[in-house]
């Protein structure tokens, strides 16, 4: 088993696809990440950026069969667009574990069938080749990938070292909720908070949910002046989404590492997104936009970490009082 755990983002998108020049350096695919963890791959939601990771991840298999692990954190279109396009899941060989927010049991499963209804799609959810483990899960469900494969373990059960270890939240600040997914491996950690809206005052639950994690990817699809209606454009508070200074706010509530910020909205530019940016900047330091192809190792940023925490206080006592 190799030892790296890395994030990489294929889509970084909100609401829908947005090609062209402008969205050249962030990229226009809708939500997808992907995962890597001692050579275990984990996709988190299937919007169109799934599209190009499914091509790349039969590439480098190069013959070999593939098991995936794929989190939805809800059923919203931009999420699930790209899925009858992955192509893994035309593979007989390949083991694709799908599991999400769902009403009960088997409504995530009907929920992609019908995507894929006769009238929607040339292709039946059931066409699609690969061996398909499709689950709802609960909140209080925890995913474990171990030796033994993949499977839904009751809450915190003791699990091995190489353990890779899903936990949710379940997240009522977006139109009929949303799964933030907090991934564990060998002491590791990273949250997945996309599709949520800030509260007033910070969002608590979500806080101690993410907890001290190395990494948090935060919806940020808003700038402030957009989200109160001071653009031209209607308020947008409401809609499920958070603003720069929202995920900032997560984040440092949260004591994370490093903030990602997250599902851009469609309509703003490259530009624009640089200027967000040094505005997070300015309000969380170690934090950035995502764009399609960052990718972030985690055992890197610990050691990172590890350093600042060594040389920050000798730097101080330094200084001049
Ligand atoms: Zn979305
Ligand atoms: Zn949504």
């Amino acid at each position: 088993m190799d030892d790296k755990f890395a994030i990489r983002f294929w889509g970084v998108r909100g609401s829908y696809p947005a090609p062209g020049n402008a969205t050249v350096r962030y990229g226009g695919n809708t939500p997808c990440v992907e995962v890597t963890a001692g050579g275990r791959t984990l996709i988190l939601d299937a919007g169109t950026g799934v599209i190009p990771l499914g091509r790349d991840l039969v590439r480098r298999a190069s013959g070999k069969p593939l098991e995936v692990l794929l989190l939805v954190s809800h059923l919203h279109h931009d999420h699930t667009q790209g899925f009858p396009f992955f192509t893994p899941a035309y593979i007989p060989s390949t083991r694709l574990h799908v599991y999400g927010l769902g009403a009960d049991a088997e409504s995530l499963e009907r929920v992609l069938e019908s995507n894929q209804s006769a009238q929607r799609f040339p292709v039946s959810l059931r066409e699609m080749g690969a061996a398909k483990d499709i689950r709802s899960l609960r909140e209080s469900d925890e995913v474990v990938w171990d030796e033994d494969g993949v499977r839904v373990a009751a809450p915190a059960q003791s699990v091995g070292r190489d353990a890779l270890r899903v936990r949710i939240h379940r997240s009522y600040a977006h139109p009929g909720g949303v799964y933030v997914y907090r991934v564990e491996w060998r002491g590791r950690s990273l949250v997945y908070a996309t599709d949520t809206e800030g509260y007033v005052g910070g969002d608590r639950r979500l806080a101690a949910f993410a907890r001290g994690a190395d990494v948090l990817i935060h919806d940020a699809q808003y700038s402030e002046a957009h989200y109160r209606g001071q653009t031209g454009a209607a308020s947008t508070q409401g809609f499920g989404h958070s603003t720069v200074e929202m995920a900032c706010e997560a984040a440092s509530a949260a004591g994370v590492g490093r903030l990602v910020l997250f599902h851009h909205d469609p309509s703003y530019g490259d530009a624009q997104l640089d200027e967000l940016q040094a505005r997070a900047r300015s309000l969380f330091p170690n934090s950035q936009m995502a764009y399609e192809g960052l990718t972030l190792e985690l055992n890197e940023l610990q050691v990172r970490r590890i350093l600042d925490d060594f040389v920050a206080p000798r730097i101080s006592s330094q200084s001049p009082s």
